[in-house]
């Protein structure tokens, strides 16, 4: 469930009619409902209420600071996969003990900023990794905790991009081979081995393969406590999916998986963390964008859009379907016809929906694209030196640019010229020589 409803036949965020946000922002630009973010969060906080739990949002999914603000309100830990984006944890208000490290390939400096700046564990993929954390937290006195994924090579059933839980993907240490890990970590000095740390993938739509990785992480746990290792804490990644096509049956819901958890590991009386990205920030946001031109092609009508691939790079990375509604909704009984949806980039690449039967739309109607929350605003590019498209959140009445557009001279004034071109006389006085 949203907060993007019509009334009255026009498309609304909380109460705020979104195309009075567009004729005031201009377009295109993401949109994101404080209430949704919230809603969200909740779920997953009560889904594990039978226990001690931590929800730590995958910010790698829409990382403003003030959607990070709304969510550390309402107590959220933050999964982080950078020294960036610690930096914006931190910035947002987050405490280091809520802060969660995960990645696989942490540099040196950012193990250093995570440790200097506070860190709640460290989510270690691999041995040298290990060897590394170990290092600089002895150098700087420190003892951190840190647990280990591993990779329970279960699959997913998602799109290969975003698989993570299988043998072949460079995710997490073998499960095979955790015991010997394990024992490594024991030895290194500076860490404080913890836990288990898990996650398969994203966009799954099916309990079965975190049920099967659950079971193993269960098992492993009894394994490591008879080899003399204090597990006090699982950390179960994140990855379930959202419905973007209206016709696809429902995933499920974060009640299902909390329960899921509670039945899987729930005996083993450990403290819980989940790292819900897509969950939370996905349908709190949408993409508004306006038609600039309706195109007649050879057999094909083109609806040419302001909003490019640069701005939502989903259904070209991914193949993903976004649902692409009116912002004024059509007379009742209007006719649908195929349209290809298309921006303004120059690749064929930039096709949002090929046919898509859409109301009759024409020049300068604004449209917005359902679902973009998550994995939207944070992937965008100023490819074809397009400005990074901006954001703006609702919360009930009120509406905030959380993110502006960037002008042509900021954008240009980002680059700098070398010694060698600033001088105009150089290529007469080189010429001269
Ligand atoms: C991306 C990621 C997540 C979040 O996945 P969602 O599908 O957005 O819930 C959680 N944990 C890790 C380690 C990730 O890389």
């Amino acid at each position: 469930m949203d907060h993007f409803l019509y009334r009255d036949g026009a498309l609304f965020a909380e109460d705020v009619p979104v195309a009075e946000i567009a004729a005031s922002v201009g377009t295109p630009f993401y949109l994101y409902s404080t209430a949704t973010l919230v809603r969200h969060f909740r779920l997953f906080d009560e889904a594990l209420s039978w226990g001690p739990h931590l929800v730590c949002y995958a910010m790698k999914a829409a990382s403003n600071q003030a959607i990070l603000k709304t969510l550390a309100a309402e107590g959220a830990g933050m999964d982080v996969v950078s020294g960036g984006e610690y930096a914006r944890a931190k910035a947002a208000g987050v405490p280091g003990d809520r802060i969660v490290f995960s990645g696989v390939g942490k540099t040196e400096d950012e193990i250093r900023m995570a440790i200097e700046g506070g860190i709640r564990q460290f989510n270690v993929e691999s041995e040298p990794e290990m060897a590394v954390i170990s290092r600089v937290a002895t150098d700087l006195g420190a003892t951190v905790p840190i647990t280990i994924r591993v990779n329970p090579d279960v699959d997913a059933k998602t799109h290969a991009k975003i698989a993570t839980g299988k043998s072949e993907n460079k995710f997490g240490i073998p499960i095979a081979k955790a015991r010997d890990t394990y024992a490594e970590a024991a030895r290194l000095p500076g860490l404080k081995v913890i836990g288990i740390d898990v996650h398969i993938g994203s966009q799954l739509t099916q309990l079965e393969p975190f049920e099967q990785a659950y079971k193993k992480v269960a098992e492993l746990t009894e394994t490591l406590r008879a080899d003399g290792h204090e597990i006090t804490r699982l950390d179960l990644g994140g990855g379930l999916g959202i419905p973007y096509a209206r016709s696809n049956e429902a995933p499920p819901l974060p009640g299902d998986f909390g329960a899921l958890i509670q039945r899987t590991v729930g005996h083993l009386g450990c403290e819980i963390e989940i790292e819900p990205g897509r969950l939370i920030a996905g349908n709190a946001g949408i993409l508004v964008s306006r038609v600039i031109y309706v195109k007649e092609g050879e057999g094909r009508r083109f609806l040419i859009l302001d909003g490019a691939m640069n701005d939502l790079i989903r259904p070209a990375m991914y193949d993903a379907h976004h649902e692409i509604v009116p912002v004024i909704e059509a007379e009742p009984g209007a006719e649908l016809s195929p349209f290809d949806i298309v921006g303004p980039v120059c690749e064929s690449g930039d096709t949002f929906a090929k046919g898509r039967l859409m109301p009759p739309l024409a020049d300068g109607d604004l449209v917005a694209f359902r679902s973009a929350g998550a994995y939207g605003a944070v992937m965008a590019s100023e490819y074809n030196t397009r400005p990074l498209v901006p954001e703006v959140m609702v919360k009930g009445d009120q509406v905030s640019v959380i993110r502006a557009r960037p002008s042509y001279e900021e954008m240009i004034a980002r680059d700098s010229i070398p010694d060698w071109l600033a001088t105009p006389s150089n290529a007469d006085s080189a010429a001269a020589e």
